[in-house]
């Protein structure tokens, strides 16, 4: 079994999650007592968003890869960034670590490739869906990649994760904005899946929501995780 080194804490609420499916996915393919081999680093959340809001983002990648050194030492085969937005520095990070980073975008990717869903939308962090630290990884995987144009979304989507999701907050009239948003896409620029690329937003928008595939980012990237740990695939 491999160690799976995490950086958590962005937020808690879907680190939860991690945690949790990490374990019961792994028992349920092993069986007996066996749970994942696992190191969590739990930042605090907030001291990093007010790095986020001063564009502070040199300190959150110095940060970071101290937290990715760490878990190294301590013995993790591999580092897991818990959150899209803090892929922004995966390359960063990557850089500073002898073991691999299980990048989220290529877990997602894989999963839209298996469904042979090729042309999606995305939805994420302002900084997810207007940069293209992510949107160009997708891209790399084969994928056609839509975001939403109206400023007034982006403001709207990234503020319902950071107010409301990172908070454990789920609001129907929340919902009802992000579904809104996805029927415009699909509407107008005719998306065949929908990528939620953020590791809280699966929190609020379900299958049943919408009319096209979903492709959750955490439970993709969990997937993988617990392939790794059960040494189903190599690193
Ligand atoms: N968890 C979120 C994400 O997947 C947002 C929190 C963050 O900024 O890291 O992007």
């Amino acid at each position: 079994m491999k160690t799976i080194g995490i950086i958590g804490g962005m937020s808690y609420e879907s680190s939860i999650h991690y945690y949790e499916r990490i374990n019961n996915q792994v028992n349920a393919e092993v069986g007996n007592l066996t749970c994942a081999r696992m190191i969590i680093y739990n930042v605090n959340f907030e001291e990093i968003r007010k790095f986020m809001l001063n564009n502070e983002w040199d300190k959150i990648g110095v940060e970071l890869a101290s937290i990715a050194i760490k878990l190294e030492n301590a013995g993790a085969d591999c580092i897991v960034i818990a959150t899209n937005t803090m892929h922004k520095l995966a390359d960063y990070v990557q850089k500073k670590i002898n073991i691999p980073l299980i990048h989220i975008a290529d877990c997602v990717a894989e999963k839209c490739k298996q469904s042979k869903v090729f042309n999606v939308g995305l939805l994420g962090t302002k900084y997810t869906m207007v940069e293209n630290f992510l949107k160009d990884r997708l891209k790399e995987n084969g994928l056609t990649v839509t975001t939403p144009e109206n400023q007034k979304d982006i403001n709207e989507i990234d503020r319902i994760i950071f107010d409301e999701l990172c908070k454990g907050e789920i609001k129907d009239l929340s919902k009802k904005y992000y579904t809104d948003v996805i029927n415009k896409m699909i509407e107008t620029k005719g998306i065949e899946g929908i990528i939620l690329g953020c590791t809280e937003i699966e929190m609020l928008i379900k299958p049943k929501d919408i009319q096209i595939p979903i492709f959750d980012t955490t439970q993709s990237h969990i997937d993988s995780i617990v392939n790794i740990c059960i040494e189903k695939v190599s690193l």
